[in-house]
């Protein structure tokens, strides 16, 4: 069933089984049914960094993502997590050695161009570039047309779910973080708690069953920046969150922020990933240059299936092969000999 799905290089991994109802008792629907919905995933997006940096501010768009943008522009809906703010032309860049990032304008048109339909901006470095980068990556953004969603110009928008329709099928994606360089202890007391989305059950739950409830989105997708970086498991606490915004009424979560996979799990038929990891991010350990851009395909009825095709992160993402695919495989939780889907359901 998956086959149609994937190319010879993309390994069907994870299956719900309410997918596999033999098509000779399936009911003839009345009306046509929506197509297949194709929504893609990755990681961290770091373009303020060096080399990608180098590459950006001489107006090379085309760097961080040359090698995998045929994959990320076929998707129906592609997102990642955009670690560095963009900032104005002219504002002081820091480069390496800092843990302080921004990116000029140019790599809002590096998104755009890789096929990124939407970003999340709620993260750590949201404030890398004060108010003035954060309402700047707004709207560089919003110039090229790639959506954006846990950050905003007043708290409300930062809350507010940006809604993609494709295909049929209203996506709705929120956005927040549980971490804050800029005030790593004490967020609700920083000015830019003003303007992120905190990753709190309080405001989130409610926001995805309003969406549910009052028939404003088909599917909902909740993104996280949180967890512990470098640690290849989720803790009980984001475990328990992400389960949560399921049973309000989510259907895909996506978590990042610990810069290495970690594994998927199923909960009541919908796919958590508690981190895909880097994407455009080099750091030092190995380990986090494993990663993958994350193949959801979403049936009608939701039913939801996940393929993982294995990536080198780093400056350059880079499609991997070989013993490298393996580890990534087995990093999510998934089987060495990957033709044989396996079925998880709730
Ligand atoms: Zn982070």
């Amino acid at each position: 069933m998956l086959n149609s799905l994937s190319s010879a290089l993309l390994l069907s991994l994870l299956q719900q089984p309410g997918a596999l109802m033999p098509s000779s008792i399936a009911p003839r629907p009345a009306t046509p049914e929506r197509e297949p919905l194709h929504l893609y995933a990755v990681g961290d997006l770091n373009l303020g960094r060096a080399v990608t940096w180098d590459y950006l501010l001489k107006g090379d768009s085309l760097y961080p993502f040359q090698a995998l943008r045929d994959t990320l522009a076929s998707a129906d809906i592609t997102f990642g997590n955009l670690e560095s703010p963009i900032a104005e032309a002219g504002h002081r860049y820091e480069k390496t050695g800092s843990f302080v990032f921004s990116t000029p304008p140019v790599a809002a048109d590096a998104l755009s161009w890789a096929g990124f339909d939407i970003v999340s901006n709620a993260n750590n470095h949201a404030w890398d570039a004060g108010i003035d980068g954060l309402v700047e990556t707004i709207t560089q953004l919003d110039r090229v047309g790639v959506a954006h969603v846990g950050t905003g110009v007043s708290l409300d928008l930062a809350h507010r779910a940006a809604i993609i329709e494709r295909k049929g099928w209203r996506v709705a994606f929120l956005a927040a973080t549980r971490a804050f360089n800029a005030a790593p202890d004490s967020f609700y007391t920083h000015p830019g708690s003003r303007y992120v989305a905190w990753a709190d059950s309080g405001w989130l739950y409610p926001e995805i069953r309003r969406l549910k409830a009052n028939g404003l989105a088909d599917l909902v997708v909740v993104s996280t920046h949180a967890g512990t970086e470098f640690a290849e498991e989720p803790d009980h606490g984001l475990r328990r969150f992400f389960k949560g915004a399921i049973d309000a009424g989510a259907d895909i979560c996506l978590g990042h922020h610990p810069h290495v996979l970690q594994p998927v799990e199923w909960y009541r038929g919908k796919p958590i990933v508690y981190s895909m990891g880097n994407f455009i991010f080099r750091q030092g350990a190995p380990w986090t240059g494993l990663s993958g851009v994350f193949e959801f395909t979403v049936r009608p009825g939701s039913a939801i299936s996940l393929a993982l095709r294995p990536v080198r992160a780093g400056y350059q993402a880079k499609l991997v092969r070989g013993a490298a695919a393996d580890s990534v495989r087995r990093r999510v939780g998934l089987p060495r000999a990957a033709t044989a889907p396996i079925s998880r359901g709730p």
